[in-house]
């Protein structure tokens, strides 16, 4: 991986990868889709979210400098297999958000654009709420009524884990970046349990749009080219799971996606992008032909296809400087002028594998873009 290289580096091999003739792949990642964002924005993690509008227009400006292209058809530009007139382009879509289904899936169909949607099998047809939606609601309410980690009662470890996530006076945001990166999926569930008791946030209603996709809903896009991929069963982070467990929760959601899509799941995406080499093994070994991460590069031929870099983009990604919709801005992004400058260094999502015996899974890891 690129982690010790220099912006200098990394634009000089970027440039090299241009003269060689092979063509780039950009992958984004979005997650929701609503349809007022400010107004969204109070009620849920904003960073999630994009508006319809400038979701479309995302798009429009990607059209003009890109092929947007399934994501098998991007995998044989990478691997030789197939040649592209320009640099190519795939949208794809974390977590299955329902409002993913309504507002994204006219955008996409009326530009005839195909794509992926990375869904956690356990969710699909349920009410549901995600995990790190359910903490940011908790870790939300805790900071506006000013409860302390200590003064919340949810006993140890969670209340171990808070006070560290909080440390600083962090923002809930960050205070949840905290807690995804650095503890196991099944205690932070816990967790969110545990914080709903006490907080009075158990009977929470959320909106239609922040629950899961159905069945029928996925189905539907998938006959429109918008395709299912793997996001674990439970959104699990799986380096910070011994690998027995990760390769089980990757077994499990495999299954179960088949049986109710009735067709083959061939690419996953790893939650909050973090992987490592014995989970890469454990996909294959499943039968993936991909997996993507949260890197914020684009892809050259030659890319490890279970490493396949992404840009995870919101509402913010375009604001600009008046907060307005900037299309100078958007088209740099995907020109990927921003990263060729180093003035975004991408997150690096390689850990090493959890053979984990015990303990392990509390060790302090680095904070990620959310996948
Ligand atoms: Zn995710």
């Amino acid at each position: 991986m690129a982690l010790h290289y220099s912006g200098a580096r990394e634009l000089l091999s970027a440039v090299q990868r241009r003269a060689v003739g092979g063509r780039r792949v950009l992958i984004l990642s979005y997650h929701r889709v609503v349809a007022d964002f400010a107004q969204e924005a109070k009620r849920s993690l904003h960073t999630l979210n994009i508006e319809q509008r400038t979701f479309r227009s995302h798009l429009e400006v990607l059209q003009e400098s890109h092929e947007v292209v399934s994501l098998d058809d991007a995998l044989s530009v990478l691997d030789g297999t197939r040649q592209a007139a320009r640099d190519v382009a795939v949208v794809t879509f974390d977590d299955g958000y329902r409002d993913v289904y309504r507002h994204a899936f006219p955008v996409m169909r009326d530009l005839r654009i195909p794509g992926v949607v990375y869904v956690p099998s356990a969710f699909v047809g349920t009410e549901r709420r995600l995990g790190h939606d359910r903490l940011f609601a908790a870790l939300r309410r805790m900071q506006a009524r000013g409860i302390g980690p200590m003064a919340v009662g949810v006993g140890n470890p969670g209340e171990r884990w808070l006070i560290d996530a909080f440390e600083g006076n962090a923002e809930p945001q960050v205070a949840l970046e905290r807690l995804i990166a650095r503890r196991p999926t099944p205690g932070l569930l816990k967790l969110a349990d545990a914080l709903e008791d006490r907080l009075g946030l158990s009977s929470w209603r959320p909106q239609e749009g922040e629950l899961p996709m159905s069945w029928e809903m996925l189905r539907e896009m998938d006959a429109q080219g918008i395709v299912t991929g793997a996001h674990t069963a439970e959104h699990t982070v799986l380096t910070n799971q011994r690998l027995d467990d990760a390769r089980r929760e990757i077994a499990q959601c495999k299954a179960a996606l088949e049986k109710g899509l009735k067709k083959p799941v061939k690419h996953f995406a790893y939650c909050n992008g973090y992987y490592s080499a014995g989970v890469a093994q454990a996909l294959k070994a499943e039968g993936f032909i991909s997996a993507v991460t949260t890197e914020d590069m684009p892809n050259a031929p030659g890319v490890d296809p279970f490493a396949l870099k992404r840009k995870v983009l919101w509402e913010g990604s375009s604001a600009g400087v008046l907060g307005l919709y900037s299309k100078p801005l958007i088209a740099c992004q995907f020109d990927d002028t921003f990263g060729m400058l180093a003035v975004q260094k991408p997150v690096m999502g390689a850990r090493p594998t959890n053979f984990g015996t015990a303990g392990r899974a509390d060790a302090e890891q680095g904070i990620s873009a959310h996948g």
